[in-house]
């Protein structure tokens, strides 16, 4: 839903403006720009690119190496029966509908989202309340206004209900939309009603080899390759459980309408984590991180409002389901905060995935409203049992006990010299359907077996099949176990990286008071594309082998910085990596050529200071490495005040 966004620095987000610098400034480029380029596929330029490899590697450091993570890297291409096992075959899709006169094809609820959020624009117009992204997005404004939705005032009721919908949009299926479509009489931008929604798979279909008869997908997301290396991963782990694994990589996604720039993409990084527990074992360090929390039962009663609270009391009142989701989401939110994601703009809000007991997204507030960047679900044992039961291979663990526990258990026995003749070329499948039983149906076979000789089981190759006593036996017994087996449960929190670099963006975007062309992306040193601006105060050739000794050094302390020897002011120059996200600025002067010292200016305050170069490198790592903030430098060395800034 739209929100109206504001800076860090309390001014008004202008999108346009942001999304003109990461393009202008090649953050992020249409791919296959030249030849008109395909909705959805962006390449990054250099400081998008950089910018996501130092959130991946405060990723890995702050999961992979922060909880001994098994990282793995799997293949793209995946066989059909892996996706029809999963369910995504069946389900990973979305609903689809057409405009019949224009041939427009929309994803059905965002059709729905839109018409309902103009008319709540118009409403809000109507009532003199505008929100200014209405005002200042001409698109929006004319999109709206095709639709015929703009400055028409709705009856309180109906606007409550417009909102109650929105906030469960993503609870509707093809019936619910189309019942919203029917009862609010939703139109197109041609005027007519959609076409019903119906469902479109999201994976993009392909053949393995040349003869095409294996079928494949490319994969949609990153977690299947590590479901089905568990078991050699828990022997990599010495059978030790709990265990965690990861895996970084590409994922693709056939989306129906792309939109929102980087927001959604149909070739996406998502890195993903599987936690197999039935526990986890350091909740108690993170128990107190705060988190924003929007649980089910508030979206269902129609409303947005979250309740901040410690996770640790949020999983003691049952609102997060364990201690293993509850610790994935507070190191989630931390991960945010440490890569500058603003925790005023971020929510955690709970919902329903066709294969998780509980699932909780970590939104962040967008010009474009709160936007899924970080699904973490409680998977249970659902993948790793399918994939078990399809492959007939032990998805398990076999735990050694150290008191041995006496287990009673219905236990099923067949009468091998009856049972083949009986069934013959049948025997495999309705043997199969008996040793699936559970333990309630195996109770009700030993009933039924004792009172009336005789089961009636269904295979689904022969229909009902009847066993009489003498082939089958069905009997309660008592043994003593030494070793437990089970399939562990699984936490998967999964990160679209491209979401949350825009997000980050926007948050770290402002202007400089007073000066509209002086923006400034303000990303925390650690993740900041470029480290270090080194600028000559002029093109006097003098200053040139200074900034070679200065680049030289930041490079032996992997530091990375870039030169600008442009003919431009210095304050231009500054203001150039400002808006790059560049952290600090070393300038070579008239000065350094008599003493050797040189000036560090910080982006955000843009305030400096000056010392020798070993001073100032030293406080350039405590800076990038996280030891020390700006304010910290100030108190150790002195200020300077001299030039432009
Ligand atoms: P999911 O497996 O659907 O929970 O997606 C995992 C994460 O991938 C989400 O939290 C998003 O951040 C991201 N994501 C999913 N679909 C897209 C998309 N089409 N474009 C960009 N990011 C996406």
């Amino acid at each position: 839903m739209t929100t109206t966004m504001t800076t860090l620095k309390g001014q008004p987000l202008d999108r346009l403006a942001v999304d003109g610098l990461l393009r202008r400034r090649m953050f992020y480029t249409p791919s296959f720009d030249i030849y008109g380029g395909i909705s959805g596929l962006f390449d990054y330029g250099p400081p998008g690119t950089a910018l996501q490899s130092n959130i991946l590697d405060v990723w890995r450091k702050h999961f992979v190496l922060e909880d001994n993570v098994l990282e793995v890297d799997c293949t793209v291409l995946t066989p059909h029966i892996v996706f029809k096992t999963s369910g995504h075959v069946d389900r990973f899709s979305d609903w689809m509908c057409k405009d019949p006169k224009s041939g427009v094809i929309m994803r059905a609820d965002h059709f729905v989202e839109d018409v309902l959020e103009a008319r709540l624009r118009g409403d809000k117009e109507a009532r003199g309340q505008a929100t200014s992204q209405t005002q200042k997005d001409p698109k929006r404004a004319a999109k709206a206004k095709a639709k015929g939705h703009t400055a028409v005032k709705l009856d309180d009721a109906v606007v409550q209900e417009y909102e109650s919908v929105l906030a469960q949009i993503d609870n509707y299926d093809d019936k619910g939309l189309a019942a919203l479509i029917q009862k609010y009489d939703l139109r197109c931008a041609s005027g007519e009603l959609p076409t019903p929604p119906v469902a479109f798979n999201l994976m993009f279909k392909t053949s393995i080899g040349p003869s095409s008869n294996t079928p494949g997908y490319l994969r949609p997301e990153t977690a299947q390759g590590q479901f089905l290396n568990f078991a050699k991963l828990l022997e990599f782990n010495q059978n030790v459980m709990p265990f965690a694994s990861a895996s970084i990589g590409k994922s693709y996604r056939n989306e129906i309408s792309p939109r929102g720039g980087l927001l959604r993409v149909r070739e996406l990084s998502i890195v993903s984590s599987l936690k197999l527990a039935a526990y986890s074992n350091r909740f108690h360090q993170v128990e107190n991180v705060e988190l924003e929390l929007l649980p089910r039962e508030t979206q269902l009663s129609g409303k947005t409002n979250t309740t901040r609270m410690s996770i640790g009391k949020a999983v003691a009142d049952g609102i997060v389901d364990n201690e293993t989701l509850g610790y994935f989401l507070a190191r989630i939110n931390l991960f945010l905060q440490k890569i500058g994601v603003d925790p005023k703009k971020t929510r955690f809000r709970q919902h329903l995935a066709h294969y998780a007991c509980d699932c909780w997204d970590a939104e962040l507030l967008t010009s474009s409203g709160w936007v899924e960047c970080v699904g973490c679900a409680d998977r249970s044992a659902y993948d790793l049992s399918v994939h078990s039961k399809q492959t007939e291979k032990p998805l398990l663990v076999r735990q050694q006990l150290e008191q041995p526990r006496t287990v009673t258990s219905w236990e099923i026995d067949l009468n091998r010299k009856l049972f083949g003749p009986l069934f013959k070329k049948n025997a495999r499948a309705v043997e199969a359907v008996l040793m699936a039983a559970s333990q309630e149906q195996r109770e009700s076979f030993g009933k039924e077996l004792e009172s009336t000789g005789k089961v009636v089981i269904d295979v689904a190759e022969l229909g009902p099949v009847e066993i009489n006593n003498d082939v089958l036996k069905c009997e309660l017994r008592t043994s003593s176990q030494n070793v437990r087996e089970y399939i562990p449960n699984v936490i998967e929190p999964s990160f679209g990286i491209g979401r949350i670099i825009f997000a980050l963006c926007e948050h770290n975007y402002w202007v400089r008071e007073g000066d509209e062309a002086r923006s400034v992306l303000s990303f925390p040193p650690i993740v900041a594309p470029t480290k270090v601006l080194i600028v000559p105060l002029s093109n006097d050739k003098k200053f040139l082998p200074y900034m070679d000794q200065i680049g030289q050094k930041l490079r032996n302390a992997q530091i990375s910085s870039r030169v600008d020897v442009s003919s431009a002011t210095i304050g231009k120059r500054y203001s150039r990596n400002d808006e790059l996200g560049t952290a600090l600025g070393v300038t070579v002067d008239f000065q350094t050529l008599k003493d050797g010292s040189i000036t560090l200016r910080d982006r955000d305050t843009t305030r400096q200071v000056r010392a020798d170069q070993d001073k100032v490198l030293a406080a350039i790592q405590e800076i990038v490495n996280g030891g020390k903030t700006w304010a910290d430098i100030e108190n150790d060395l002195p200020a300077f005040t001299g030039q432009d800034q």
